[in-house]
């Protein structure tokens, strides 16, 4: 779900494009400049790309030809709002079921070789969607856009601990590349910082090693940043805290793929002293939106994704409510996905303080998926205050498991017993979400369970 891509996002080059690196400045150069614009500029630079986008899907997509028809949409009109409000959703279960039918009959050679990107895995809806070269260069640059937001400083080493075993495989035979304490320090932070910098060394750990190993790992080494899941960076902050130790290297922790929640915040800043930065992507759009620099909450990355969220009647979200993210990657001529709903909840932010007139998101909620189901088959949001739970210091990690149409589980991983007061704690937390559907209990577990791609779910529900 949310993620501030490392470093080693894009392996794979597209190979038509001869100047890489020139084009990546000239998109820094000009996000210097769009980033100021007024919502109402972005809009209209927005729907400029989408015009030429929907003319592209209605003359090579029959599947969206058909939609963009019955919407009002004919060839050589420019695209308007209200033509796009009425183009239906495309959900997960569509790319899915008709992965074939979505491709491009043609495509602009210019946009660079295709290549599949994979999403869902065990969770959710696993699809796949063929990307085009020209997505991988917006990805890359707007992972350069969030290490410039941030000030980030190149020369210092990364610490990797995101645990994809295919990536340290792959990794493992880049030249210059040596093992030291169980992970594998590798010359550069590789594609895209160490095209257009010289940078500092990256280091792969694997999350899944012990917590004291990671711990003494961190401590040699000294990183000047960490990469890693948020569930797993609460796991070695407690360590750290329990056991007295320190690390004072570190300017910042990127996050990616679940929720960062401000207890976790907090943690961090408690213990490394430094600020968590996280971002919002998904595999099938890329980038959808970034850590403003100066606050927490997140800047849709206009230039290359339109992002919508809706409510339930379809209608869009003002600020302060919560509804569907729907993204539109403004690249993808080989496989067009307009109006994609990825599977997240987001709540609209009011514009930014900062004064960027890219759209704010306050925080993204989670999975749409996380329901509760009765047994007459009404289904419930799940609204546990998560936050509650993971402030109470003894927690390590937990999951709410709803087991049958009456009954869940919060199920804990806890550093000791918990005091009278957390247990009261826990229990109001449980009892406002689910006294009026569901009897709950609450259970201590070793460890819980994480998906294929290494995720630690906050909700299961095995109804
Ligand atoms: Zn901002």
């Amino acid at each position: 779900m949310i993620g501030l891509r490392s470093a080693l996002s894009e392996l794979a080059w597209p190979s038509v494009m001869t100047d890489h690196s020139a084009m990546l400045m000239a998109l820094l150069r000009q996000y210097d400049v769009s980033q100021w614009w007024t919502a109402e500029q972005l809009q209209e630079a927005q729907f400029l790309q989408l015009s030429q986008l929907a003319e592209h899907a209605f003359r090579t997509v029959p599947f969206h030809a058909e939609r963009l028809r019955d919407a009002g949409f004919v060839s050589g009109m420019k695209m308007t709002p209200q033509i796009w409000s009425r183009l239906p959703i495309l959900t997960r279960d569509n790319v899915r079921d008709a992965e074939k039918k979505l491709r491009a009959t043609s495509y602009p050679e210019t946009f660079g070789e295709t290549s599949w990107a994979n999403s869902g895995g065990s969770t959710g809806i696993p699809v796949r969607v063929l990307k085009s070269g020209m997505d991988g260069v917006m990805w890359q640059a707007a992972h350069l856009r969030e290490l410039e937001w941030n000030g980030i400083d190149f020369s210092l080493e990364i610490a990797n601990l995101r645990g994809a075993a295919s990536y340290l495989k792959a990794l493992s035979q880049n030249p210059g590349a040596f093992e030291d304490l169980g992970g594998l320090i590798l010359a550069d932070w590789g594609h895209p910082a160490a095209l257009l910098r010289e940078t500092g060394r990256m280091g792969l750990l694997e999350p899944t090693l012990p917590l004291a190993t990671q711990a003494e790992y961190l401590m040699k080494r000294r990183p000047g940043y960490l990469i890693m899941r948020p569930s797993g960076l609460r796991l070695i902050l407690g360590h750290f805290r329990e056991m007295g130790l320190t690390l004072d290297s570190l300017r910042s922790v990127w996050t990616m793929s679940e929720s960062v929640d401000e207890s976790l915040r907090e943690l961090c800043r408690e213990v490394f002293g430094c600020p968590v930065i996280s971002s919002y992507s998904s595999n099938e759009t890329g980038y959808i939106a970034i850590q403003c620099p100066d606050a927490t909450n997140y800047h849709a990355v206009s230039e290359s994704v339109l992002v919508e969220i809706i409510d339930q009647h379809g209608n869009p979200c003002k600020p302060g409510e919560i509804g569907r993210v729907l993204v539109t990657p403004l690249h993808n001529y080989a496989m067009p996905l307009l109006r994609y709903q990825v599977g997240d909840e987001a709540e609209v932010g009011p514009p930014c303080p900062c004064g960027r007139g890219l759209p704010s998101l306050t925080r993204i909620v989670g999975r749409i998926e996380d329901y509760l189901t009765l047994r007459s088959g009404e289904k419930k949001r799940v609204h546990a205050e998560h936050y509650r739970i993971s402030a109470i210091r003894a927690v390590r990690e937990f999951q709410l498991v709803q087991t049958s149409f009456e009954t869940i589980e919060l199920r804990l991983v806890v550093s000791r017993a918990l005091d009278a007061d957390e247990r009261e704690e826990l229990d109001d937390v449980l009892r406002s979400a689910f006294e009026a559907y569901l009897k709950w209990s609450v259970v201590f577990v070793d460890s819980l369970p994480r998906t294929s791609a290494g995720k630690l779910m906050q909700f299961i529900s095995e109804v």
